[in-house]
């Protein structure tokens, strides 16, 4: 029978590699921590409206890139393309946002019909944040602050910050008309898409991957000759607090990203190791979303990462530490020592509870599972023998230093044996206490 195989652009993260992710997770979650920020969770699926009000209709995403399916009431659901909406009705449904300052983050998987390449899917995973109740610009800046220390954590450093605003909806209004002026008079080297969304959302043009369109756009009027005085001074804000942090940034004016919803502050993490799909993390504000989604006037910023795009840059670097092997794997020395065997390990597990310990199940010689211990990369070999039962010991073999000589520990030292030898049973002993 023909195998059944996964879908198109989505993947399976497999046991050899999920290390990375988990370590990058779990450096995301600290650091987050550190920042005061809380985790939400949302469902995958949404009602279609969601995105369409919010992304906006003539986006990529709502436009081509979203999975969009009638359930059996005849509803229109997606999954969703990103979070941002989604976390917003939620802070909406639940009183969350109403005169409340809240720092918010949320990790998953995100789903866009897209062409899939290296570093783009069609299923990938966003670690999300979203702060409401501030309107800036020192949030943002500690935003991008927070995000520079994420890049120094992992070792990351060929990380750079493009920035841009996107002003006030009143400099926008001014600014979308010169552009329609502009694009008017040079309609003839522009692309059949780029036509259409000229009324509907001239800005999205500015962000146009045809190469006759970008020439048109190289001489586009900039945002930055039509900014009210209140854009430029959030803008200038924001630069002066980066350059107190010693941030360092690339004023991109075309800079303009794939969703309505923005205002002011709009910025992307690229990296020119990753070739095409360089860009990590993007973020912005976006102040008008809350009502337009139906709740109250609420200032907010937010940005996303790919998980993908940074597992890969830490495997190219191999940033990320080896995934360890078991502390300790036991051996069954024949098939009357199993229930033995079984109950050692048992006990073990509720004296350590730290322990890392495989036992030896399905029966086969010694020298298979001390090969098995080995190639698990297991620090010792726990051997129960006949010997070992009738003498009331455990033989313990080193398998990674040189050298080192097996021993027989009595059954009742086995425990503090395996901690001293052990030092990572110290430290996590020791931190337990900390990180619950
Ligand atoms: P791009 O310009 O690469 O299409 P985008 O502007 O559509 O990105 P956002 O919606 O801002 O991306 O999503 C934030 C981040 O999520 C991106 O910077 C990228 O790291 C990641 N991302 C977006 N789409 C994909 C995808 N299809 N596959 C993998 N990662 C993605
Ligand atoms: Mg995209």
């Amino acid at each position: 029978m023909k195998a059944i195989k996964s879908i198109r652009g989505m993947h399976d993260i497999l046991p050899e590699s999920i290390h990375v992710w988990q370590y990058l997770e779990d450096r995301l979650r600290r650091l987050l921590a550190r920042y005061g920020y809380a985790e939400i969770r949302m469902p995958l699926l949404e009602s279609t409206e969601l995105f369409a009000r919010s992304i906006g209709d003539v986006t990529d995403i709502v436009e081509k890139e979203m999975y969009t399916f009638e359930d059996r009431n005849g509803d229109s659901l997606s999954l969703r393309p990103e979070a941002t909406a989604s976390c917003v009705r939620a802070g909406i449904q639940h009183g969350l946002l109403h005169n409340q300052v809240q720092r918010l983050w949320y990790l998953g998987p995100m789903f866009r019909h897209e062409r899939p390449q290296k570093g783009r899917y069609r299923q990938f995973h966003q670690v999300g944040l979203e702060v409401f109740g501030l309107a800036g610009p020192d949030i943002d800046a500690e935003i991008l602050a927070m995000t520079a220390r994420l890049w120094q954590d992992l070792g990351l450093d060929n990380v750079r910050l493009e920035l841009n605003t996107l002003g006030t909806p009143a400099s926008r209004k001014t600014y979308r008309d010169h552009l329609i002026a502009y694009f008017e008079q040079h309609r003839d080297g522009l692309d059949e898409e780029a036509r259409r969304r000229l009324y509907e959302n001239p800005l999205r043009i500015l962000d146009s991957k045809h190469p006759e369109t970008r020439e048109v756009v190289a001489g586009a009027p900039s945002l930055m000759d039509d900014l009210d005085a209140e854009s430029r001074d959030h803008f200038e804000r924001l630069c002066a607090h980066l350059d107190a942090l010693g941030i360092a940034y690339i004023h991109n004016p075309r800079l303009v990203r794939g969703l309505d919803y923005y205002t002011h502050t709009v910025f992307e993490w690229i990296t020119d190791d990753l070739g095409a799909q360089g860009t990590v993390c993007a973020g912005g504000r976006y102040d008008g979303l809350v009502e337009q989604l139906g709740g109250r006037g609420t200032p907010a910023i937010g940005m996303a990462m790919g998980l993908e795009r940074l597992v890969a840059l830490l495997e190219e670097r191999a940033a990320a530490p080896a995934a360890p092997g078991p502390d300790v794997y036991l051996v069954v020395g024949g098939e009357d020592l199993t229930a033995p065997a079984l109950v050692l390990a048992e006990q073990l597990r509720g004296e350590l509870p730290e322990l890392h310990l495989v036992q030896h199940c399905g029966g086969g010689s010694f020298k298979a599972q001390m090969k098995r211990a080995d190639r698990l990369g297991a620090q010792y070999a726990l051997v129960l023998g006949s010997d070992e039962l009738a003498a009331g010991t455990v033989t313990v073999k080193p398998l990674r230093s040189a050298g080192a000589e097996q021993v027989a520990v009595a059954r009742d030292m086995l425990a503090t044996h395996l901690r001293a030898a052990l030092p990572r049973l110290q430290h996590e002993s020791m931190q337990g206490h900390e990180t619950p």
